[in-house]
């Protein structure tokens, strides 16, 4: 018999009603505000109250760079919650949730794999509790209100050439990616070029997941540069009067999701920034309230260590003020083997050779991570065809790094595959060894900081940055944007920004083309190589097979 598909797991779950999961955690009902059976919001109140709480251990997933092996970081994240749970600990994870356009791009949603999955998947996939449309909404109602702005007299003397701020949608559109809006006479406005980004690119989405409470949301909505003037002075969101009414169309969205594994523990579902132009993780809000009602809680970072577990130390753990006990770098013998050099249709064959020789790109992540002064454990997920020989390889191969691998088969198995990890991880966690700091200080150059991450996590042998960009860097740390941490947007398949370049590559150039500031997110995006915030539809689109079965069931979605 086939094994079965993710959903039609997640389809046969036995779910508890969403109360139970909350009393779990010491939320009670009248705290939740519950979007169905089996999905609630967090209240604002309650989250309020738990001031002064201690907090649980911090445990982040991240892994090894990504390969079309696939590896598993959210399917781990969810089997360590479950395996955490298992051995009787009291333990929640903190995802992100799901863009909804590239679901109907290619198959593959975000809550996991196997029998390690966050249900109800299917919504989590899609609409949820409406937090990106709301997200969307009062990203737009900006676009609207400059757009607005200049018809009636731009009273703040936007140059209409130099509007940075651009329209979002949760769909993979290529066809808006430049447009030209106001045409069709004086009524509508002066025509200028626009373009539309895909929701989770939106800095708004950013600014949801770093921001401490609905205060500091407005305060940071309300410093996003939207425009320049003439004089190449910037024009903020708040000059455009706009930062009040962003905040009241996300007011629920900031209150934080939880659901259920399929093991009915709790998960926070929140946020989803991108992982190249923003931070790539979930919401300040959702990690800090777990950690308040649990003593451990898993949480993921978008793409390899390099950028994922990066941005999530630089950014998201120095402006929360979050301090993690344990790493687990997640790792696959089939990803092993491709960096290995392995093409992927080979991928079934045993293979011990490729597996040490791609093994490299592993090490580089362990050693990277202990650069942050947090112990680091090694995830192997397993797939079925791994061999035992494969299997010891790696193992060997982390211990001659001064660092140990698990087997983890949560995948097939769920909590039960995962009682080792979890031991180990929670035995970590406990012992204090943590001695986390990030890797630049506030106070350094932006450039220098840009330097500091190319050199010290990928291994680059110098980075090159043209005036343009240097005399950019230059105004804004005048303008006072100097102590903002970076924020690196390069490919998540390589160290270098050569996609192709697996393994361990080092002195290479890391051409640096482009700086933008995230003033409301707080921080500045490096762009190094093509990177694209409108993805299109692939020539065969999911969306072509997704439809309604006869009992009213989603089909063709994973
Ligand atoms: P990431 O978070 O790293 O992007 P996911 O956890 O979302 O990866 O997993 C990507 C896909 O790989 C999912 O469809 C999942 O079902 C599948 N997958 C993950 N682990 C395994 C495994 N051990 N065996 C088979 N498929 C797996
Ligand atoms: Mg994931």
């Amino acid at each position: 018999m086939a094994p079965k598909s993710d959903i039609e797991i997640a389809r046969a779950a036995s779910k508890r009603p969403i109360q139970e999961i909350g009393e779990k955690l010491g939320i009670g009902s009248d705290h939740l505000l519950p979007y169905g059976h089996d999905k609630a919001k967090v209240s604002q109140d309650f989250i309020n109250g738990l001031d002064g709480r201690p907090d649980g251990k911090l445990i982040l997933v991240t892994a090894i760079n990504p390969t079309p092996a696939g590896e598993g970081k959210t399917t781990t994240t969810v089997g360590l919650g479950d395996g955490l749970n298992a051995i009787g600990k009291n333990a929640a994870i903190c995802i992100r949730e799901a863009s909804l356009g590239p679901n109907f791009g290619m198959k593959g949603g975000a809550a996991g794999g196997g029998y390690a999955q966050v249900v109800p998947m299917e919504d989590m996939n899609l609409h949820f509790t409406g937090d990106f449309h709301a997200i969307t909404s009062a990203h737009n109602l900006l676009s609207a209100m400059i757009d607005n702005h200049i018809y009636w007299g731009n009273a703040e003397q936007i140059d209409i050439r130099r509007v940075v701020w651009r329209r979002v949608l949760d769909m993979n559109d290529r066809a808006l990616r430049q447009v030209v809006t106001s045409l069709g006479g004086v009524a509508n406005g002066f025509p200028r070029e626009a373009g539309f980004d895909i929701t989770v690119a939106s800095e708004v989405m950013a600014i949801l997941c770093l921001a401490k409470d609905l205060s500091d949301l407005q305060e940071r909505l309300g410093a996003m540069i939207v425009a320049y003037r003439r004089d190449k002075t910037p024009v903020y969101a708040r000059d455009i009067k706009a930062d009040g009414a962003m905040t009241v169309l996300l007011r629920e969205a900031m209150q934080p999701n939880l659901v259920q594994t399929l093991e009915n523990n709790p998960a926070f579902v929140h946020g989803g920034p991108f992982a190249n132009i923003a931070h790539g993780c979930n919401s300040v809000i959702a990690t800090r309230t777990a950690l308040k009602l649990a003593d451990y809680v898993v949480t993921e970072a978008g793409f390899g260590a390099d950028l994922g577990a990066e941005k999530f130390m630089n950014i998201k753990c120095r402006k929360a003020g979050l301090s993690p006990d344990c790493v687990v770098v997640v790792a696959t013998v089939r990803a092993m083997k491709m960096n290995g050099g392995v093409a992927k249709a080979d991928l079934g064959a045993e293979n011990v050779e490729a597996v040490k020789a791609g093994c490299a790109n592993l090490g580089r992540h362990i050693e990277n991570v202990k650069g942050f002064g947090v112990p680091v454990v090694v995830g192997i997920n397993h797939f079925a065809g791994d061999s035992d020989a494969e299997v010891a390889a790696v193992k060997d191969y982390v211990s001659g790094q001064g660092a140990e691998a698990i087997l983890c088969k949560h995948w097939a198995e769920g909590s039960a595959g995962m009682k080792e990890m979890a031991t180990r991880v929670a035995e970590i966690a406990d012992g204090g060894e943590s001695d986390f700091s990030t890797l630049y200080p506030d106070d350094m150059p932006l450039l220098e900081k840009i330097e500091t991450v190319a050199k010290k996590i990928y291994r680059a042998g110098s980075v090159t940055v043209d005036n343009k960009v240097r005399s950019q860097l230059r105004e804004w740390e005048e303008q006072g944007h100097g102590n903002l941490p970076v924020c690196m947007a390069k490919t998540q398949y390589s160290f270098s920004t050569d996609p192709t370049r697996r393994g361990a590559p080092e002195g290479f150039d890391l051409p640096v083309r482009e700086v933008r500031l995230s003033a409301g997110a707080g921080f500045v995006v490096a762009i190094c190589g093509e990177i694209m915030t409108m993805p299109g539809l692939p020539k065969v689109p999911s969306a072509e097979n997704i439809r309604l079965n006869d009992a009213g069931e989603i089909e063709g979605l994973f």
